[in-house]
């Protein structure tokens, strides 16, 4: 912005100032009191050994001037009048709401963040209080949200100027407070405060979380920002909810999505984002090959002809919600030669975040594929099978041998061995020389096997292929065509294994977790 335009809006923030300070003043002679505070924060900021006596003698110029909490409200009916306590619990929260946006102003040093934060409460506020007919308060939050969005115009923003704003809104909330005694009984008092006070648990979160691990991480501070949005846009929504409805089942919404978003918070501060390289998707630290299938059989075609162990996943969506909590299968597809996008939601997250993944690709259609492209080769593709229950991969190995003229099935073992029959299988896969080992065991034990005897096995491709062996062999039925094109495979499996409805219930939480991240960035990139 060139120093015109600065000027500009200066005027244009003042000509906004002059006739909402004559209404506060014609509204409420108790101003002065805050006058005097604000004057005392801001002619003390400079020293800053200073600021929290400034602070505890601004709040008291609010509360000798009027501005107190006087009473908490009963659910049952009535008040519950605080007499004796009422000065100590005013300065707390004048302190506490001051301190909090001050903090928040240290974390986001650029103060557009402070200001998101105060218009979005300080909205949300004011439709609350013109809704119940709290004039003064709208004006005392106009006024505050104007002066703030001003300050970050043309200041560099300090931290007192932030703690003067903080003071604001705190006073603001409590004149609203005290009017709302008539209209909403015991709530008002606790909607008029739950915006500042969610904002403040956020802000010395947020607070907390950037000056520790979360730093270190590189995207530390875009999740602190979301939890903040979050937190913000929660509290906005129970702010307006709450003198609407039932009192329990107020308390009902409020229990129910904090903790859901607290669950979400906690996942995505848990968690990196998601990142976009050449041609690699990395979806939660887990990097995902954005390749076709076409040109995913072309790789396994190469790292045939290298003969040197490649290992192979094709991880679904659930996979992926899972190896974001354990660390030892997301090594495996971090050391992986070849990760495919095998899950609808896998596909659904690259295009939402602009990664170039183009198609799912899942085991099933790599492996088949693999084996149809290999019908005209001289020599015969060798293939081991271990996995699934005892007799299934020989049925499997069976049904692939007819399906398939120029393949060569050189061993097969079911995959239920103990571990110390381990060393034995190794050895039957050596002796019998594969080209290909595919290895069915589950996520992510097979994943977590292949890792641990990778070295041991001479063999140029290890890939985890669950359970292909069980459609191979006619245990189970693939999805029609039609439920695969509509990305509904996950929903056609639970029909006929209702035990994998444990694992899918993690697809909403992805879902969830994903569109954040959307919203996110489009917030504040
Ligand atoms: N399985 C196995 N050994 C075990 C656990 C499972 O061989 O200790 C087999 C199981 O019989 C089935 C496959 O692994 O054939 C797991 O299939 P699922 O569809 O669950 O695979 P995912 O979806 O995990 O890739």
């Amino acid at each position: 912005m060139t120093p015109k335009h600065v000027r500009q809006r200066g005027v244009l923030h003042l000509i906004a100032l002059i006739p909402l300070s004559l209404s506060l003043l014609l509204l409420d002679s108790r101003l002065w009191g805050v006058a005097l505070g604000l004057a005392i924060l801001v002619g003390t900021a400079r020293y800053r050994g200073l600021n929290l006596i400034s602070l505890i003698l601004a709040a008291l110029c609010a509360y000798a001037a009027g501005y107190r909490i006087e009473f908490i409200t009963n659910p049952e009916g009535g008040f519950f009048y605080l007499q004796q306590g009422s000065w100590l619990i005013t300065l707390a929260w004048i302190i506490a709401v001051s301190q909090g946006v001050s903090a928040l102003e240290q974390l986001d040093p650029s103060g557009r963040l402070l200001t998101k934060i105060l218009l979005i409460s300080g909205s949300a506020l004011a439709l609350i209080a013109s809704l119940q007919g709290q004039w003064l308060s709208v004006m005392l939050l106009g006024t505050v949200v104007v002066i703030a969005v001003g300050l970050r115009t043309y200041t560099v923003p300090t931290e007192h100027w932030s703690r003067a704003v903080g003071y604001g809104l705190a006073v603001a909330a409590i004149a609203g407070l005290v009017k709302t005694t008539a209209s909403m009984a015991l709530l008002a008092p606790l909607i008029a405060l739950v915006l500042p006070f969610t904002s403040t648990l956020s802000i010395a979160y947020s607070y907390k979380l950037s000056r520790s691990w979360l730093d270190e991480l590189p995207t530390g501070r875009t999740r602190s920002l979301i939890v903040l949005y979050l937190i913000s846009a929660y509290a906005s929504v129970l702010a307006f909810l709450a003198p609407r409805i039932d009192f329990a089942v107020f308390v009902g919404i409020m229990a129910g999505t904090g903790i859901v978003m607290g669950l979400w918070v906690w996942s995505l501060v848990r968690l990196p984002q998601t990142e976009v390289r050449a041609k690699e998707f990395v979806l939660f630290r887990t990097p995902i090959d954005c390749v076709t299938l076409d040109e995913a059989v072309q790789r396994l075609a190469s790292f045939l002809r290298a003969r040197r162990s490649a290992l192979v996943c094709t991880p679904d969506t659930t996979a992926i919600v899972r190896a974001q909590r354990d660390h030892k299968l997301r090594e495996v597809y971090e050391r992986a030669d070849l990760v495919t996008p095998d899950g609808t939601g896998i596909v659904w997250a690259g295009r939402l975040l602009g990664a170039p993944v183009r198609e799912r690709v899942s085991g099933i259609d790599l492996v088949e594929r693999l084996f149809a492209s290999w019908a005209h080769s001289r020599a015969p593709l060798r293939v081991f099978l271990v996995g699934a229950a005892p007799g299934v991969a020989e049925r499997a190995a069976q049904k692939l041998c007819e399906r398939y003229p120029n393949l060569q099935i050189v061993g097969t073992h079911h995959g239920y061995f103990r571990p110390d029959e381990n060393e034995r299988v190794l050895s039957l896969i050596n002796r019998a020389q594969p080209d290909i080992v595919l290895v069915g065991l589950g996520v992510p034990k097979q994943e977590l096997w292949m890792q641990e005897n990778r070295a041991k096995l001479n063999v140029s491709v290890l890939m985890g292929v669950g359970g292909c062996f069980d459609v191979w062999a006619g245990r189970l039925q693939r999805a029609p065509v039609r439920w695969q094109r509509l990305g509904l495979e996950w929903l056609y499996r639970v029909f006929q294994e209702p035990r994998r409805l444990v694992r899918v219930s993690a697809i909403p939480l992805f879902v969830g977790q994903i569109s954040l991240i959307k919203i996110a960035r489009l917030l504040c990139d």
